[in-house]
């Protein structure tokens, strides 16, 4: 059933475990996340993000995405992914998505509060759910979103006290804060700022959204969840497990005809496994999941 992010972060805050959220820009994507998700009986995000938008315009996959949310035996959410402008977010409202994020981090902080307060103005008008960005996340530029690559290191961290000001200030309904992931495939290892995680949650009293959050080890998982993180943007290591599971299925059998629908169905397997994997550890319930 399609929730909105308010309804499916308050009920993990309850049960102090975190959402994924899993961009799906294809229908391999949106089905193995889905499939996963009905599997476990747990809920889950599915996303657009608006970067996608040159894979699958979001007049084509965004109708997709709310009939299999409406469709799903488990709570599912229909999210805007780094919504860049006030005219997108209500596209993606038109369609029927559950929530928006609205990303205006680049921006200077005042330009950024009005950014957010005038799409939460609108969205909460039609009962949508609101995510925000303080602080600015990083790409490593492997197969992340370009959105921050030339951002300077070390000065992108959100501050736990500006953050009060910022949801105080906007009504935002989830928070993206920076605190050491970064969008894409690491290059080297991720170095996370549990302190400040922490701080960040208590001034906003606000679901914290981890971006960048494929690609962590299982133990950085569950101390950011225990943190404050409800919301997990999972993408880029399930991307990666269904194109290497298609390379290895090219390469190791010897097709004499080779068919495009075979492909489809290798990787969303893979995609799935890794999705399970994923959701299993957002559960949080205290249980090795090995790989
Ligand atoms: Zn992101």
């Amino acid at each position: 059933m399609l929730v909105t992010l308010k309804e499916n972060l308050r009920n993990a805050e309850k049960g102090n475990y975190a959402v994924g959220a899993f961009n799906s820009p294809t229908l391999e994507s949106v089905r193995a996340a889905v499939e996963a998700a009905e599997e476990l009986q747990a809920p889950i995000i599915l996303a657009h993000a608006e970067v996608h938008n040159e894979i699958i315009p979001i007049e084509v996959m965004g109708p997709i995405l709310v009939e299999f949310a409406k469709r799903a035996t488990v709570p599912v959410t229909v999210h805007l992914d780094h919504g860049s402008s006030l005219e997108m977010v209500k596209k993606a409202v038109d369609i029927g998505f559950s929530s928006v994020m609205i990303d205006a981090s680049h921006m200077s902080y005042e330009d950024n509060i009005r950014t957010v307060q005038e799409v939460v103005e609108y969205a909460h008008g039609k009962k949508v759910s609101v995510e925000s960005e303080l602080g600015v996340m990083t790409s490593s530029g492997v197969g992340g979103e370009e959105t921050h690559a030339e951002v300077i290191y070390g000065d992108y961290y959100t501050d736990p006290l500006v953050a009060k000001d910022f949801v105080e200030r906007t009504k935002t309904d989830a928070l993206a804060a920076s605190f050491g992931t970064v969008h894409g495939i690491y290059i080297s290892e991720p170095n996370l700022d549990f302190k400040r995680l922490k701080e960040i949650y208590q001034n906003t009293n606000r679901p914290i959204v981890m971006h960048g959050g494929s690609g962590l080890s299982e133990e950085d998982y569950i101390k950011v969840i225990n943190s404050g993180v409800r919301k997990i943007n999972y993408y880029s290591y399930a991307a990666r497990e269904g194109a290497t599971a298609v390379k290895e299925y090219v390469e190791k059998e010897n097709h004499s005809n080779l068919f495009y629908h075979d492909l489809t169905v290798v990787a969303k397997e893979a995609i799935k496994q890794n999705i399970k994997r994923a959701i299993k550890i957002f559960l949080n319930k205290g249980e090795v999941v090995s790989k």
